[in-house]
């Protein structure tokens, strides 16, 4: 089977060409696949999910185990993306926004402020959320409680969860908040889980990194049974895992290989069921 290959700068203006929002073009360029998919199956709405650290070797290897996003990926399509940051916040507000970091300059969410004061209107820092709303669709986010700050008077509906040391409980947060978003059919839905991109720093074995990722396999379930028919997903990954060292001891060629490009995965599928 051919491997389908983007960069997650390409997330945003395919959801912006789908629902035909209007978007300045970013960088990223609308992926010819997810059009042609889509075109069949009529999707009117998106999700995305940010799936912190699902680089994509590590989907491939824990593929078995999340048994719904396997479900959801079957579906679907699978990509080989590229990530043009190897660190969280600059490679969200580039699938966010479809700009690479040297362009939206994102290092953190206080930059976000910093380049904002800059200039407002620049639209390098316009997430996809926002060109929706601003043309009158309904966008939503569930983000931890200081990203989710930022959207205020970008977006009216954003859902904050404070960071916690119990990041599972945190994720379950954010599932419960998402499916609440979902309840008010937004045009646009944007989710950051974050169990994995913690344990891989905090773990030491495969065996918590699993239960990370039956977790938030288990809350990529939820918020997919609790969406419309006719909701198109974007699940994917931020960026490779932290801690390679650790993690890449007794990989072989293609993933350390895949893990140095900072290739993530990405998920694309409709949802066809009611
Ligand atoms: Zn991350």
């Amino acid at each position: 089977m051919k491997i389908l290959e983007c960069s997650t700068i390409d997330i945003a203006p395919t959801i912006s060409r789908l629902l035909k929002i209007p978007m300045v073009p970013p960088a990223g360029k609308p992926i010819q696949e997810v059009e042609r998919y889509a075109k069949e199956r009529g999707c009117k709405r998106a999700v995305i999910i940010v799936v912190d650290s699902l680089g994509y070797s590590l989907y491939k290897y824990f593929s078995p185990l999340m048994k719904n996003l396997s479900k959801i990926a079957e579906k679907g399509l699978l990509f080989r993306c590229r990530s043009p940051a190897t660190i969280t916040s600059p490679a969200i507000a580039s699938i966010f926004t479809g700009y690479l970091p040297e362009e939206h300059n994102i290092y953190s969410t206080a930059d976000i402020y910093t380049e904002r004061a800059k200039d407002s209107e620049n639209p390098r820092l316009k997430s996809v959320m926002e060109w929706a709303y601003r043309a009158g669709m309904k966008a939503s986010a569930v983000i931890e409680s200081e990203g989710a700050e930022s959207f205020r008077g970008r977006i009216k509906d954003f859902y904050g969860v404070p960071n916690s040391e119990d990041i599972l409980d945190y994720d379950l947060q954010i599932t419960n908040y998402a499916v609440l978003a979902l309840k008010e059919k937004p045009d646009v839905l944007a989710v950051h889980l974050r169990a994995l991109d913690r344990f891989s720093h905090r773990a030491e074995s495969w065996d918590e990194l699993k239960k990370a990722a039956k977790a938030i396999d288990e809350n990529l379930g939820e918020i997919y049974r609790n969406a419309e028919k006719g909701t198109i997903f974007f699940i994917c990954g931020d960026h490779a895992i932290h801690g390679g060292k650790k993690w890449l001891k007794s990989a072989e060629g293609e993933a350390i290989k895949n893990h140095r490009q900072n290739l993530v995965a990405l998920i694309v599928a409709c949802k066809q069921e009611a």
